[in-house]
């Protein structure tokens, strides 16, 4: 905890963390000392972990990225902050990230910019931009991050980490300040699919707080790590048997030569390892973004309103009456995608536009969803790029939250289905973007993620 600590207080320029004291981590190592001294054991026992600001944690405050929560403490631990005590983890600080989640490079952030720890001119994706910035510079050795549509994978893609969503339902989103929650998922970031692995393990399971937590049986991660891919046992290839699906539709007019060119390297990698290509088709990538950027501010615009100045949060300090102060609190207290989400989702739930666009952007969710169950006959994991670029420079895309979105575009659909996908590191972009990684997006069908990690260990 030391050593991440002086190497956090070193970085303090790429602004990855939005809290830090030492004093709180520091009595946390101890206390996990101590139950070393005792005789205690555990894979993560004393190991230090970074937790994304969206996580609430007692003791320490709990911001979402939003001047709405400046100074806000939790008088409770979120289930996952919570497992991963129990394991003994010792917490580094909290991570910086777009207010709310909302957005794809952490420009969002009532705290400020994240600079990517690779090249500092440029984003570190969003929006668990924080913890994927910790991981990538060695602030941390894991961080917790969370993906609505696409924050884990993104960032991890950006900053050249591994990064893994579960499937919805895994993890508890219990303490998790909500975005949408019909596609907040948590998971794990890490410098390798391994210990992303281990991570796991402590941190999905059932909770009965969160009234989406799966029950399931608790499963080892890390089972299928170094294993052959066929249990036929004369494969003499790790990964002989297995069929990788590629997306015509990721593979498209909008995606960089350079990040093309490495992951057809990652492909061709795979290919070594024994795996076979498969084309597939998933028609309707591209409706994915008008489809979620419906869905997922209508949830927000409903999770948001508990923001009101009274139960939590900012509070104007002067106002004339009750709506006056709810006005004044809420202009204060939301930055502008904030509030540019609040109004789509009001809009789009509203008597009259309802039918018009969420009733049909759910259905066209669910035949989304049936795209992959096509797919997944014919292929056992899916493969293709995470986003159509490597990371852009700081202030290139800020005042057109189009092209923001349009960005999505790889990740937004896993989302939407609730389906396990990862970013795995493949390498780097090209020319000026040299020094700016591109990670591998690894999609699985519902909770194959041991498989998947399998997968992308075999590769790293
Ligand atoms: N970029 C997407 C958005 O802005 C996804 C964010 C996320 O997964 N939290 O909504």
């Amino acid at each position: 905890a030391q050593h991440y600590l002086k190497r956090i207080e070193a970085a303090s320029a790429l602004n990855a963390f939005i809290q830090v004291d030492p004093e709180l981590t520091l009595a946390q190592a101890k206390a996990a000392d101590e139950r070393v001294a005792r005789g205690e054991s555990g894979p993560l026992l004393g190991l230090p972990i970074a937790h994304k600001d969206v996580f609430v944690t007692r003791g320490w405050r709990s911001t979402a990225g939003s001047k709405m929560l400046e100074g806000y403490v939790s008088p409770f631990d979120a289930t996952v902050v919570e497992r991963f005590m129990r394991a003994g983890m010792v917490t580094l600080g909290k991570t910086n990230m777009d207010e709310f989640a909302m957005g794809s490079s952490n420009e969002n952030s009532a705290y400020g910019s994240v600079k990517n720890p690779w090249d500092t001119a440029a984003v570190p994706g969003g929006s668990s931009g924080g913890s994927a910035a910790a991981v990538a510079a060695r602030l941390a050795p894991a961080a917790t991050a969370t993906d609505t549509g696409g924050s884990i994978r993104q960032p991890a893609s950006f900053s050249g980490v591994t990064g893994i969503k579960p499937t919805y339902g895994r993890v508890s989103r219990y303490g998790m300040i909500a975005f949408a929650s019909s596609l907040d998922q948590g998971g794990p970031m890490a410098q390798t699919a391994a210990d992303c692995a281990a991570l796991l393990n402590a941190m999905t399971g059932f909770d009965e707080r969160d009234s989406t937590s799966l029950k399931r049986d608790d499963e080892d991660y890390t089972r299928f790590l170094g294993q052959t891919w066929s249990t036929g046992g004369a494969a003499d290839k790790p990964l002989a048997g297995l069929r990788i699906g590629l997306p015509k539709e990721y593979f498209g007019d909008g995606l960089a030569g350079d990040v093309r060119a490495a992951v057809d390297a990652a492909l061709k990698q795979y290919e070594a390892l024994g795996a076979t290509l498969v084309p597939v088709s998933l028609p309707k990538t591209e409706l994915s973004i008008p489809v979620y950027y419906v869905i997922a501010p209508a949830e927000a615009s409903s999770n948001l309103s508990r923001f009101d100045g009274v139960r939590y949060g900012h509070r104007a300090a002067e106002y004339r009456d009750l709506l006056d102060m709810y006005k004044k609190s809420r202009a204060e207290g939301f930055g502008p995608e904030v509030k540019r989400r609040i109004l789509v989702g009001t809009y789009v739930l509203s008597h009259g536009y309802y039918d018009a666009y969420y009733l049909q952007a759910q259905k066209i969710r669910r035949i989304i969803a049936q795209d992959f169950e096509e797919a997944f006959k014919t292929c056992d994991v899916i493969m293709g790029p995470v986003a159509p670029t490597v990371a852009w420079d700081i202030g290139a895309k800020g005042d057109d939250p189009v092209q923001m979105y349009l960005a999505d575009v790889y990740t937004l659909s896993i989302s939407l289905a609730g389906l396990p996908g990862m970013s795995v590191p493949c390498g780097f972009g090209a020319g000026a973007n040299a020094k700016r990684p591109v990670g591998l997006q690894i999609v699985g069908n519902y909770f194959n993620e041991a498989r998947m990690l399998q997968i992308a260990d075999a590769f790293q």
